[in-house]
């Protein structure tokens, strides 16, 4: 069974895409800040985190950034959810090391889609389907 960890502060988020993923067959373990991320990423080895960027204690950039670069869950393919439709913040998420992005509100098919893709580690996952705002 495919594990998914769900990095998402917004409980209301947090609950509808869990238990959507659950009802498509994945296990779903869930942290509510950057911080619990790390840990539970270190302690669960998923196989894909979903990263929200706007998250309480450690930012979903920085704990991107982290998981990166540390040795024992730099491999976990990370996909980062956002909202944050701005050139800047997903030039930002990518150069943290992200390896996709879907925006929110999510399309779950195309969610689906990624996770498949990553988990597959097939090639070309990372596209360019968010809108773009310039500032
Ligand atoms: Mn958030």
């Amino acid at each position: 069974m495919t594990k998914i960890l769900l990095v998402e502060d917004n409980e209301l988020n947090r609950d509808m895409l869990s238990r959507r993923l659950e009802r498509r067959g994945f296990k779903i373990v869930l942290a509510c800040n950057g911080r619990d991320g790390i840990l539970t990423a270190r302690s669960e080895s998923p196989d894909l985190i979903l990263m929200d960027l706007s998250l309480p204690e450690i930012d979903g950039w920085q704990a991107t950034r982290l998981l990166k670069s540390a040795p024992d869950t730099e491999d976990i393919p990370i996909l980062v959810l956002t909202a944050h439709a701005l050139i800047s913040d997903r030039e930002r998420a990518l150069r943290a090391g992200c390896d996709a992005f879907v925006c929110k509100p999510v399309d779950f098919d195309a969610l689906l889609n990624k996770i498949n893709s990553l988990v597959n580690r097939k090639a070309g996952v990372y596209d360019d389907d968010c809108q773009t705002v310039n500032r």
